[in-house]
């Protein structure tokens, strides 16, 4: 089987298949054979790798990865591309299709299954309608995940890169950064894909850290505090939390802390880092507790 990595290639295969690109499942094949070569690399796959692959589409991309890894499996929601990937695959011994939605498989039983509960790597162009639950589900969900290097819009890359006084600094990136190393590897023009979409991409790599970069006795207290942080950014953090209904922070019980922290009580939620909001939660969460106790 040829290499799909083309326009005509791809459009050949469609076209055998009398298949329409659904953009509900916003399927955008590519068709850049440099680009695919990029993500590959950068990955950095080798044979003892199982790489869980996120909508392998008409399998482009699969086909590189089936050569360079020890396992794929691919998990594709549209049960219309199965007759697809079996030609395009034939080749290849080593590809296992799951014809679910990456929202509702266990990715646990996957690495378990597959790769005897080791960690396994994420590669993925992304379908740009569910990339940020996509993310958190792959970030949050336990399962053993070296690393997630995924094709997604330019706009959502930066959000997850950005360091705090940055405009694109926010809850994203803060959820991104506990839990790994966000680099983008490259920016991709829509001229890359058929058909074209709307928006440019980027390539990021997620690794994951070893150890968390901080300790908090209470991560779900953390998250809650870093979204309503970030809910009214034009407010002061002082604010934001003395306002957010569900967190029962009064105005005084933020800025003491803020003030116990050396920061500012005019500060916005955007000027603090991650380690800043640990320490702000963790505090805060004393405050409640003792406050309660009364
Ligand atoms: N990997 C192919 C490529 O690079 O040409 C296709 C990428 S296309 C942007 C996204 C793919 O994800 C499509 O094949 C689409 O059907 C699939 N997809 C969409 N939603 C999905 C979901 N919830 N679970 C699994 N696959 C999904």
């Amino acid at each position: 089987m040829a290499y799909l990595a083309n326009s005509h290639s791809t459009r050949e295969i469609l076209d055998k298949y009398g298949f329409t690109a659904q953009k509900k499942y916003g399927q955008n094949f590519l068709i850049d054979g440099n680009v695919l070569e990029k993500i590959i690399s950068g990955a950095e796959i080798g044979k003892d790798d199982c790489v869980l692959e996120i909508g392998p589409g008409i399998g482009t991309m699969t086909q590189y990865l089936a050569e360079t890894a020890g396992r794929v499996v691919a998990v594709e929601i549209d049960r219309h591309l199965l007759p697809v990937l079996e030609e395009t695959l034939s080749s290849y011994d080593n590809v296992v299709i799951v014809n679910e939605d990456i929202l509702k498989v266990d990715i646990g039983q996957i690495a378990r299954e597959y790769h005897g509960g080791k960690p396994i790597k994420v590669v993925a162009n992304l379908p740009y309608y569910i990339t940020t639950p996509v993310i958190l589900r792959l970030l949050e969900c336990g399962a053993p995940i070296e690393s997630i290097t995924v094709m997604i819009q330019k706009e959502v890359a930066s959000r997850m890169e950005a360091g705090p006084g940055s405009k694109d600094y926010g809850a994203l990136s803060l959820a991104v950064q506990y839990y790994a190393e966000a680099k983008i590897l490259t920016y991709v023009s829509a001229n890359s894909f058929f058909p074209r979409p709307g928006v440019d991409s980027a390539v990021i790599k997620l690794t994951s850290h070893r150890k968390k970069p901080v300790e908090v006795p209470d991560e779900k207290f953390m998250f809650a505090l870093i979204r309503a942080s970030f809910n009214q950014r034009r407010k002061t953090l002082v604010n934001s939390l003395g306002n957010a209904a569900g967190l029962q922070i009064s105005k005084e019980q933020a800025s003491a802390a803020l003030l116990e922290m050396g920061l500012p009580v005019t500060v916005r939620g955007e000027a603090l880092s991650l380690s800043e909001f640990a320490g702000l939660s963790e505090r805060l969460l004393f405050t409640k507790k003792f406050t309660k106790s009364f």
